[in-house]
This record gives structure tokens, C-alpha cells and sequence, in this order.
């Protein structure tokens, strides 16, 4: 993921009002005449993005505080920060739009660019998996979806109702996904603290600790083979992470924690 933060962008923090969670993310285009000379030149991206940012200031009607999109993609696959993580949008059409999911915006328009690049996909695709790590729930739509407006124009939008696939090649290839047994995870859990060294006792134990590392919530030395008290410590932030508490994040996986880890790091869990 290539992305550039509001401090990069010289941006004070978003006040924005707070929103931790929502049933996806929808995705929007600029609606107007956007520059073909973007795709020869990423500094005129970051010169549109804070254009966009600063219209948005100056729109008085709807009192925005801040840029109104969470995220922006841009031709050569840099992911944007707008408001960013735990904001709510200002860009869905209204109050009860803007609670139900976060935005990210391509930037592609109606006149000129019109076409997002894979690279762009690829970005939109990093801010979908990003919102979905902080809160956002497995809906993918279209400003459209719910609103009269032609945005997010027709290629994003026949791109979203594909379910916003990653364009191949532009990460990594896809191979056989393993399939991870809950109860043998919870065996190994439960039982290899215990046990001195590092004696691995199910190797599915192996693809849950490297999701863990890509969490940022294990460091990649422990990623072993081995479910000791360092794992279950990193897979009871991953439980909280995903809202649980108490008893329901004490680190010993559950279907729905490991299922929702293997949706986003490539793995399936057996039902
Ligand atoms: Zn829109
Ligand atoms: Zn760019």
C-alpha cells in the first residue's frame, strides 16, 4: 500500500465528527472534467486532491469541516488520506448515508480521465481493506446505490458491482488458499503455552500467526508455529480488534475473529 498521509499533505487532524464503524465502504468519481496530464504526473494528483479538499472547505451549504471523502486513489496507486480512519464522511449524499458507510473517491471524472488504471483500482481496493480493518463492514458500493447521481461514473461502478476485485498482477499471485481447522487452532491455543519451547503442534497455527504479523500485532520473530503466550496475546488485540471483550477476547480464536483475519490475509477457516 502507497499511502500519503495527511501530515505528508501538510494537513492539520481531521474534526471531522467520529465514526468507528459502518456496513462498508462506497465508492465515488469527481463528477467533472479531471485531467488526462494526471497520469504523466503524480504531483498534479496531490495538487487535485488538496483542490478538492480546499472547495470542500469553502462549501458553505454543506458546513464541511474538512475534505468529505475518506480516501482518494490516483492513477499510479497512491491511497490519498482525506479524513481517514474513524471519520465519517460528508461526500454520500446525506446524514444517514454518511453513517452507513465510509468513501473513498477515484480520481477519475466525467470529462477527460475517465478510465480509473489498474493501479487506481489497486488503491481503492488498499482503502477498502484499511476501513475494513478499522471498522468497516464487507459492503462494497456506489454513491449511486441509494442516491440519484451518476457518480461513481460507469466504470467504477461496473468495477464495484463486480465486488471491487484487485486487478491482477498489481499484488500478489494468488495461489491455493489454505484451510484452517478452528478446533486445531484452538487445541494448539490452549494448550502449547504450557509446553517449553516452541513445539509446534498444528501448522495451520503458522498462516493465523503471519495474519497477526500483517495486523501489526505479533512481531514476525514469534510467527513460529508455535501458540504460545506472546500468539495469544496478539490474537486477544485481534479479538478486540474486531469488537469483542472480556471473556470473548482472551486470545483463544474463535469461527468469527478467524474468519474474519482469514478474509482479509488469504486464508479460509472450516465450518
Ligand atoms: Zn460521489
Ligand atoms: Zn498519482
Amino acid at each position: 500500500m502507497k499511502l500519503v498521509t495527511r501530515a505528508q499533505l501538510g494537513w492539520p487532524a481531521s474534526a471531522a465528527p467520529t465514526q468507528t464503524s459502518t456496513k462498508g465502504v462506497k465508492v465515488h468519481y469527481e463528477g467533472t472534467t479531471v485531467s488526462v496530464k494526471l497520469l504523466d504526473d503524480h504531483d498534479l494528483c496531490i495538487a487535485e486532491w488538496k483542490s478538492i479538499r480546499k472547495s470542500h472547505l469553502a462549501n458553505e451549504e454543506e458546513n464541511y469541516s474538512d475534505i468529505a471523502y475518506n480516501y482518494g486513489a490516483c492513477p499510479h496507486g497512491y491511497l490519498l488520506e482525506g479524513r481517514g480512519l474513524g471519520k465519517r464522511t460528508g461526500a454520500n449524499g446525506n446524514q444517514p448515508l454518511n453513517r452507513g458507510h465510509y468513501a473513498i473517491v477515484g480520481l477519475v471524472g466525467n470529462k477527460g480521465l475517465t478510465e480509473p488504471t489498474d493501479a487506481m483500482l489497486g488503491a481503492i481496493r488498499d482503502g477498502i481493506e484499511l476501513l475494513r480493518r478499522h471498522g468497516a463492514g464487507d459492503e462494497i458500493k456506489g454513491h449511486r446505490d441509494g442516491l440519484a447521481t451518476a457518480c461513481p461514473g460507469n466504470h467504477l461502478y461496473a468495477w464495484v458491482k463486480k465486488g471491487a476485485p484487485r486487478p491482477g498482477g498489481s499484488t500478489t499471485v494468488p495461489g491455493p488458499r489454505p484451510v484452517i481447522d478452528v478446533s486445531k487452532v484452538v487445541a494448539a491455543a490452549s494448550h502449547d503455552p504450557a509446553k517449553s519451547g516452541t513445539p509446534v503442534s498444528y501448522t495451520g497455527v503458522k498462516t493465523v500467526e503471519k495474519a497477526l504479523v500483517a495486523e501489526g500485532l505479533l512481531e514476525s520473530k514469534f510467527a513460529d508455529g508455535h501458540f504460545g503466550t506472546t500468539t495469544v496475546k496478539a490474537y486477544a488485540a485481534w479479538q478486540r480488534r474486531c469488537g469483542f471483550s472480556g471473556d470473548d477476547a482472551n486470545g483463544i480464536p474463535g469461527q468469527t475473529s478467524l474468519e474474519k483475519l482469514g478474509r482479509e490475509h488469504g486464508f479460509d477457516v472450516k465450518p
